[in-house]
């Protein structure tokens, strides 16, 4: 079992990381859940995910409520992260983010699928929600629990939902798995949008969509990537 610390350390990591990936830009975060305590998760303040440092990590549970505001300004949108971790015990670890290349594919209907064996972790129906079905006309931001448990209810059992007009939320028993799914998932669609120019692509198969995901996260593979990430993003020290 990891540390604040540590947990706190990865958080800050994830999103130096997400940015040197062009997964986010001055939007979008990384949470994961508090160590000590499963009702709490851990989050920057209100900041770009790629200046972020250890000091700026804060506690909120899982309904929102901020631990320790002090004068600190808090993301809007962090009803996403407590309420799908408040519906999935199993997922420790959220990144919402409004990667351009996932917009193409809530917005048209053209569903989003596995096309490469890194992408495979995305399951083989990603769900799309659309915040205006139960919510009407909003500016497209997550801004209560209400919204958020939706977004969670969409998510389901899998580990991605695009939101229409908007991004997305990825899911991870840890936080290297919700980065390497997000970076991956990104990967995946603009591979699949360049594919889709050229032609019908053929798509990986359940069996391997299944047989993938396993490799994708196995300890080979994750402690791999992630110090790949680390190393293109120059986290030591921070
Ligand atoms: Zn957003």
């Amino acid at each position: 079992m990891a540390t604040l610390e540590e947990s706190t350390r990865d958080v800050v990591y994830a999103n130096r990381i997400l940015d040197m990936e062009n997964v986010v830009d001055a939007f979008g975060h990384v949470t994961c859940r508090h160590p000590d305590d499963p009702e709490k998760f851990i989050m920057s303040r209100s900041r770009a995910p790629g200046i972020i440092e250890r000091s700026d990590i804060m506690e909120f549970r899982l309904g929102g409520e901020v631990i320790d505001q002090r004068d600190r300004v808090v993301y809007g949108e962090r009803f996403i992260h407590g309420a799908l971790m408040e519906a999935r015990p199993d997922i420790n670890a959220v990144v919402h983010h409004h990667s351009h290349a996932v917009i193409p594919f809530g917005v048209t209907g053209v569903p989003i699928r596995p096309i490469l064996h890194m992408g495979a972790a995305i399951g083989p129906d990603v769900p799309v929600w659309d915040i205006r079905d139960n919510f009407g006309g909003t500016d497209m931001l997550v801004r209560n629990m209400d919204q958020g448990r939706d977004l969670a209810k969409a998510v389901g059992d899998g580990n991605v939902a695009l939101m229409r007009g908007h991004g997305a939320v990825v899911g991870g028993r840890t936080v290297r798995e919700a980065v390497m799914l997000s970076v991956y998932l990104q990967v995946n669609a603009n591979l699949q949008a360049e594919a889709m120019k050229m032609g019908n692509p053929t798509y990986l198969s359940d069996e391997e969509i299944e047989k993938c995901t396993e490799t994708f996260y196995s300890d080979l593979s994750a402690d791999r990537v992630w110090e790949y990430f680390c190393a293109r993003a120059q986290v030591e020290g921070l």
